[in-house]
């Protein structure tokens, strides 16, 4: 009673798991999630974090999906130095003035200074072409497709947020060389596909595909397709993967230089500079994951991506109960976790002693595992045990002799039901406006404005300033109130057809082009 007075003071507070509200407070809750679930633990360099096993194992199911997948379309995995010369990163003008603020340096090594400072890769485009140009002799070694993981390091500025923006994140990145512009245009949207089922199918997490805009594409790249993500508790887009076609903006002969005889030139003399992709994906995913599937209780994590899927918890165990019959519960629960992992399911039993059962439900709802099975003494007798789901709270008894077929079913549905919920948020935070005045009351209803939209970039910074400007002041630790376009949805079909000469831009009233996604953004 006590403990319930204490929290009636302070505001909109209730008896919750994690401490802070995730309608409250939601940065305090991201963190709280995190750390309580042991995700990440904060590091003493700001903007660096330390990932624990519980996040790492999610980076390793993407991994080892998208390993397959590439390998599926010939990419072979490799390794480049994180190290650059600052001659070779400054050679792409556009692509360093994007980069630059964000490079860190290493100037120095023991007590002397270094001759030539050496960067740390912000992206590893100049790291590896120079050797593209060096492999690439003739038409026979196209295409090229190499991919690494890695670390990069961008010393960003705006407020570090653990998995979403750090300053040192893991990724993949892919590179690729062809002969012509065709096959790389395919290369993009096949990635940028891979990339939609990571976070759909893996991570219950909707995107909606698309093209950035000019003022938003990759520096030095020809165009920037995107994926992009919603967090719906803070109405902000979040880029979640980018497949970049560079052109041959970085082959070209002022730059890397990487040609081979053109094949089809009966002379032997022309020469083709390689068209060339860059694709990445962070562990910015798994950020994402937790913000949208998270609540009061904690993380919930897809089935999918979940290293144990289902938690096995013996109840009903009290001071009276005989060892005999303490030891049939434990060894069922045991029993039921090896025939569950013999047909797939990342199962276990929690046998510690000391510990209550209200004690262990807390414990593993907070660490998002999406099915609990319940075992007591009744449970037995009746060849039957609880079921609860993480993601609803919904009980229900499950018979014991058929649980390798319904837990396996039971774990799609809640993956499924996770994705259709959040995509239904999704789709209802798409406002359709097309008119100015109804932008800003737009943003402040945490939603995102789908306009038709001209695509020049000074109406792009147009939209943001006085998006900005008519704003409520914003919290100082949030990212910028202004909006920025987030993508140009590659299905326009949601929308009506944009008239040409006769659609207005809702900003400028130029004639708009397509519609396009604004939003305050991470
Ligand atoms: P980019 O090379 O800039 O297109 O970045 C590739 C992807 O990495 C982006 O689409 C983001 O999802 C992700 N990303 C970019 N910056 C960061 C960061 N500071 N921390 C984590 N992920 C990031
Ligand atoms: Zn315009």
């Amino acid at each position: 009673v006590k403990e319930k007075k204490e929290d009636a003071k302070i505001e909109g507070a209730i008896q919750i798991a994690i401490g802070i509200k995730k309608e409250v407070d939601f940065a305090g809750w991201y963190t709280n999630v995190l750390i309580k679930a042991e995700m990440m633990d904060y590091y003493n360099v700001s903007g660096c974090y330390i990932l624990r096993p519980w996040s790492y194992s999610i980076w390793e199911v993407i991994q080892d999906w998208f390993n397959a997948r590439i390998r599926e379309m010939e990419v072979q995995n490799a390794y480049f130095p994180m190290f650059v010369s600052s001659k070779v990163l400054e050679r792409e003008k556009d692509h360093i003035e994007g980069f630059s603020p964000e490079v860190a340096w290493v100037t120095r090594a023991g007590n002397s200074d270094l001759e030539e400072p050496i960067a740390v890769r912000p992206t590893s485009e100049t790291v590896m072409y120079p050797y593209y140009a060096k492999w690439i002799k003739s038409h026979r070694d196209l295409p090229l497709k190499l991919n690494q993981w890695n670390n990069v390091v961008r010393w960003e500025f705006k407020n570090p947020q653990p998995f979403l923006r750090t300053r040192e994140f893991l990724w993949q990145e892919g590179h690729t060389a062809f002969l012509t512009k065709a096959e790389a245009d395919t290369e993009v949207r096949e990635i940028l596909e891979l990339y939609r089922q990571v976070y759909e199918d893996l991570l219950a997490v909707p995107v909606i595909p698309g093209i950035k805009s000019e003022k938003e594409k990759f520096a030095g790249g020809l165009y920037t397709t995107t994926i992009e993500g919603f967090v719906p508790t803070t109405g902000r887009g979040i880029q979640a993967g980018t497949s970049h076609c560079l052109g041959q903006n970085f082959s070209r002969p002022e730059m890397f230089n990487i040609f081979v005889e053109d094949p089809n030139d009966p002379t032997g003399q022309g020469k083709v500079y390689v068209w060339q992709n860059s694709w990445g994906l962070s562990t910015r995913t798994i950020g994402v994951m937790v913000m949208i599937h998270g609540d009061n209780q904690g993380l919930v994590l897809p089935p999918r991506v979940a290293s144990i899927q289902v938690i096995i918890v013996p109840c009903g165990i009290t001071a009276k109960t005989s060892d005999e019959s303490r030891k049939a519960i434990n060894d069922k629960c045991e029993e039921l976790s090896k025939s569950l992992k013999s047909v797939g399911v990342k199962a276990k039993a929690d046998l510690r002693e000391g510990y209550t059962p209200g004690f262990k439900f807390n414990d593993w709802e907070q660490k998002g595992v999406p099915l609990r099975l319940e075992i007591g003494p009744a449970d037995l007798a009746k060849q039957q045990t609880l079921s609860v789901r993480r993601d609803t709270g919904t009980k229900a008894p499950l018979p014991l002799a058929d649980l390798m077929a319904s837990v396996p079913k039971l774990l799609d549905t809640i993956q499924a039901d996770m994705f259709k919920r959040a995509q239904d948020t999704y789709f209802s935070r798409l406002r359709e406006v097309t008119r100015w005045e109804d932008v800003v009351p737009t943003l402040e209803d945490k939603c995102v404005a789908v306009m038709p939209w001209c695509e020049e970039e000074a109406c792009e910074d147009d939209i943001k300033e006085r998006s900005a400007r008519a704003a409520e002041p914003q919290d100082e630790r949030a990212p910028s109130a202004g909006a920025k376009s987030l993508c140009i949805p590659f299905d326009q079909s949601k929308w009506p057809p944009i008239e040409p000469g006769k659609t207005k831009c809702t900003a400028c009233g130029k004639d708009a082009k397509r519609w396009t996604m604004f939003g305050r953004s991470y």
